[in-house]
């Protein structure tokens, strides 16, 4: 009997030390996963496209929420330039300590069609461990896990070291509302901070349910389409000259395919391609080393390029996406098309890539060269100019948002690397970024690289991951705003 006196005694403090690192580890709040489970459903059941759709009811519905937890309403706005597009902004006061942080998140979703779809796309939907909904992973799952985090700080009485601004916004997906810029343009002192965390990007990226990095999007390439033109007066094909509008555009495509814009990092890029160095071996890892030094080792550049990913953080790339000429299998060619889509560096304009473009078509063995490059705006109009428009060199990562985030990675997901990245896709970051408020796409959530179905049909949301994202950003956030 005495001696199995210690089994309690030791079972006692093995719960002990158990639960001391259940709650260090494993920020679970039951209450805020249900009230985000609640948001999440919610939002997921109110239509926010924008061919039928109204933004305005989800802020609406989102501003009754923070006013039913507490926040007096003179630190609630929604506001919009029209009835359907109205955001909301709310904010938890702070100790003044620091310059405000902005959350940011979108409120509308892109079109779902109930055919397409195996549920309706407007019905929030558990099913086989997956929550299904049009936005449920872009991006009313982190609205949800952003707004039930400020509720959850303000029912405990927190007093962050800054301000904690959240602004839910309209058309980041189509329509000509879009809130955060026209937050930017009319109401600045409402979101001024300084700096912005968008829910809209980032994450942790798996492999089969297996962690493998946690992204934070720090910078976005910009994105942009020109239209090359060939001309000719044609004529009988039975009489071909060597003047020949496919034939000219052909040869200027090929120079496209051949040219390779300079090899350029910026702050982001070189802190993601520093940390890539230590996850690798042999001769990738030497390749990438050789590459950050200064100068860079421009055969390891080639070498590295030769890899489409790496290939597209190094360089502003630009390739032919769809071609068109002709008018008659029996005619030489009057017109001939294509439109190359670029993915353009931060800091180079759209006219700078048009005129670079220019320059490498011009063939001087072509007598009488016909090319043109022009720009397509995004309304699909042609324009002989681009604009100045580009987006922003990024400044170095704030320690004030990868300290902590490392923190909470470490514990949360033990051994996985956190990597800054650069989107190659676009968010409301432009607007923020371009304001001087560097942005950052951070969220909690789980994704599998092969299951990303945003945008498209049957959207989902594991459940664990949505609950885990739940858990991280309030920690994340803590962290963000506790010194
Ligand atoms: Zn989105």
């Amino acid at each position: 009997m005495g001696s199995n006196r210690w089994w309690p005694g030791l079972f006692f403090c093995l719960v002990l030390v158990v639960s001391m690192q259940a709650q260090q580890t494993s920020p679970a709040d039951e209450a805020t996963r249900r009230l985000a489970l609640d948001i999440f459903k919610q939002l997921i059941e109110i239509n926010t496209t924008d061919s039928v759709g109204n933004v305005t009811t989800a802020a609406e519905a989102m501003a009754q929420r923070f006013r039913d937890a507490g926040f007096p309403d003179s630190d609630i706005q929604v506001m919009g330039p029209n009835d359907r597009k109205k955001n909301v902004v709310v904010r938890l006061h702070g100790s003044g300590k620091h310059k405000p942080v902005l959350l940011i998140g979108h409120l509308d979703v892109v079109e779902a069609r109930r055919e397409d779809w195996t549920t309706d796309p407007f019905q929030f939907i558990e099913k086989d461990g997956y929550y299904y909904g049009r936005g449920s992973s872009d991006m009313k799952d982190g609205d949800a896990i952003m707004s039930a985090t400020l509720i959850r700080m303000k029912k405990e009485g927190y007093v962050p070291s800054r301000d904690i601004i959240l602004a839910l916004t309209a058309d980041e997906e189509g329509g000509t509302s879009n809130g955060v810029d026209w937050l930017i343009k009319n109401h600045r002192e409402l979101i001024d901070a300084e700096f912005v965390l968008n829910h809209d990007g980032g994450g942790v990226l798996a492999d089969h349910g297996k962690a493998l990095m946690m992204e934070v999007d720090a910078t976005e390439k910009l994105y942009g389409d020109f239209v090359l033109t060939a001309t000719n007066p044609g004529g009988h094909s039975s009489l071909p000259r060597p003047e020949n509008a496919i034939y000219e555009l052909a040869g200027a495509l090929t120079r496209i395919a051949h040219y390779q814009f300079p090899f350029e990092l910026n702050n982001i890029t070189r802190a993601y391609f520093e940390r890539q160095v230590k996850m690798s071996t042999g001769q990738h890892a030497a390749d990438l080393a050789a590459m950050l030094k200064s100068p860079p080792d421009m055969e390891a550049v080639a070498r590295l390029s030769k890899d489409p990913l790496d290939n597209s953080i190094m360089h502003t790339t630009c390739v032919a996406t769809r071609l068109s000429g002709g008018h008659a299998n029996n005619a030489l060619p009057q017109t001939a098309q294509a439109n190359v889509n670029c993915r353009i560096e931060p800091g180079h304009t759209l006219e700078e890539i048009r005129l670079t473009l220019e320059k490498v078509v011009a063939d001087p063995t072509i007598a009488n060269p016909t090319i043109k490059v022009q720009f397509r705006e995004n309304n699909n109009v042609l324009m002989e100019h681009g604009s100045d428009r580009h987006s922003y060199v990024p400044p170095a990562p704030r320690k004030e948002v990868f300290e902590p985030l490392d923190k909470v990675v470490a514990k949360m997901w033990p051994g996985i690397p956190v990597l800054p990245t650069m989107s190659t896709g676009a968010s409301d970051g432009v607007y923020t970024n371009a304001a001087g408020m560097p942005t950052y796409c951070v969220s909690g959530e789980q994704y599998e690289r092969d299951d990303i179905r945003a945008h498209g049909k049957d959207e989902r949301m594991e459940v664990g991951s949505f609950a885990r994202g739940v858990d991280f950003y309030y920690v994340f956030l803590k962290g963000v705003t506790a010194e």
